[in-house]
C-alpha cells in the first residue's frame, strides 16, 4: 500500500516511527506536510497539490495534526476523504475531539465517567459557577491550552474567583473542574487502536506538581489497567469516532474519569514506557481496514 503520514515535521519521533513501521511491513511510505498542501474543492475531481504536483495513488493517510493547525489540517484530511482515500482517523472525529467542550458533552451523553465540569463564557456569578462544580479546590482550565499550560489548581474559593475573573478579563473560555486529589498527580494514558487498548502508561507529575504532563517534567511508567479503565478508554474513542486515540484518565474515588481524548497521540512516551511496537499496530490496523471510499462518518455510537 501507499500510506502517507500527514505531518509538518518528518524528524518527529512519531512520524519517523510510523514511516519505519510501514516500510518494515513492505509499504510505500511518505510524509506529506498538510500545511503546504493546497486543493481544489470545487471540481468534480477533487485533488490535492503539493509543490506544483498532484498527489495521486495514496491508499491511506495517517493524520498527525497539531492542535495549532486543526482547522486547515482537518480540511486537508477531508479532501483526502473526498478523493476516496482512507484516513485512519476521520476529519470529523478529529474535529469532535479537538473541541474540548463538544468532546466532553458527547462523552457525558453516553454516560462516560467525567470529572464534574462547569463551563462559562461569561459568568456573572462566579460563586454559583464554583458551587456548581462542588466548590474549591477546583482545577481551572483555559480551553485553548495544551500540555498543561493554562491549567491551574485553585485551592480556595478566593483563589478560584480571582483566577476565573482574570481569565475572563482576557476574554478566554474557561472550564472549571472538580479537583481529583486522589489521583495524586498521576494520570493514565490509554493508547487505543481500533477497539482495543494496545498500550497503557501511568504519568506521574514531578514532586509537588498536580499536572502529570511529560512536557512538565512528569515521568512515565508501565501500568496494568483495570477492565473498567479499559472499557472506558475504548468507549471514549468510539464515541469520538477515532480509530487511533490517546485517552487520558484519572483514577478517582468514583471510578475512572476521562480528561481528554487525543486524536494525534504521541508515540515516543508510550513506546518507551511499554516497549511495544505501537506504530506497527497502527499500520496493521490500516492493512485490515483501509478500503477505497471507506470514509463513512462513524462515532457517537
Ligand atoms: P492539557 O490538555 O493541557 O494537558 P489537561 O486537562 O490534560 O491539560 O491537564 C493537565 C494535567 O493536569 C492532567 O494530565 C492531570 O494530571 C492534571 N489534571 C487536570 N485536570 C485535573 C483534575 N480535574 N483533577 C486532578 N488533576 C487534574
Amino acid at each position: 500500500m501507499k500510506i502517507a503520514v500527514l505531518s509538518t515535521n518528518r524528524e518527529l519521533y512519531s512520524t519517523r516511527r510510523l514511516i519505519e513501521a510501514g516500510e518494515e511491513r513492505g509499504h510505500e511510505m511518505l510524509v506529506i506536510n498538510h500545511k503546504r498542501c493546497y486543493m481544489n474543492i470545487t471540481s468534480h475531481n477533487p485533488s490535492i497539490h503539493l509543490r506544483g504536483e498532484s498527489i495521486t495513488g495514496v491508499d491511506a493517510v495517517i493524520p498527525r495534526i497539531g492542535a495549532s493547525v486543526s482547522f486547515y489540517g482537518t480540511a486537508v484530511v477531508r479532501q483526502f476523504e473526498m478523493m476516496g482515500v482512507y484516513s485512519v482517523n476521520e476529519s470529523v472525529a478529529i474535529t469532535r475531539s479537538r473541541d474540548k467542550l463538544r468532546a466532553l458533552q458527547l462523552l457525558s451523553r453516553k454516560g462516560v465517567g467525567l470529572p464534574v465540569t462547569g463551563f462559562a463564557n461569561y459568568a456573572d456569578d462566579t460563586d454559583d459557577l464554583l458551587q456548581m462544580t462542588g466548590g474549591a479546590p477546583v482545577v481551572i482550565k483555559l480551553l485553548e491550552g495544551t500540555q498543561g499550560v493554562g491549567v491551574v489548581l485553585a485551592e480556595t474559593k478566593k483563589a478560584a474567583s480571582s483566577v476565573i475573573e482574570a481569565f475572563r478579563g482576557l476574554n478566554a473560555n474557561v472550564m472549571v473542574q472538580e479537583f481529583i486529589s486522589e489521583a495524586g498527580g498521576a494520570d493514565i494514558r490509554c493508547f487505543v487502536v481500533g477497539d482495543k487498548v494496545v498500550a497503557a502508561m501511568k504519568r506521574q507529575g514531578k514532586e509537588g506538581e498536580f499536572r502529570s504532563n511529560l512536557h512538565r517534567g512528569g515521568s512515565a511508567s508501565l501500568i496494568k489497567i483495570t477492565p473498567e479503565e479499559r472499557s472506558t478508554a475504548v468507549r471514549s474513542a468510539r464515541v469520538m469516532g477515532l480509530n487511533v486515540a490517546g485517552v487520558d484518565l484519572l483514577r478517582s474515588n468514583h471510578g475512572p474519569v476521562v480528561m481528554e481524548v487525543n486524536s494525534s497521540p504521541g508515540l515516543e512516551g508510550i513506546e518507551n514506557a511499554t516497549s511495544k511496537d505501537v506504530a506497527g499496530m497502527i499500520i496493521a490496523f490500516i492493512e485490515k481496514n483501509a478500503r477505497k471510499g471507506r470514509t463513512r462518518t462513524r462515532g457517537r455510537g
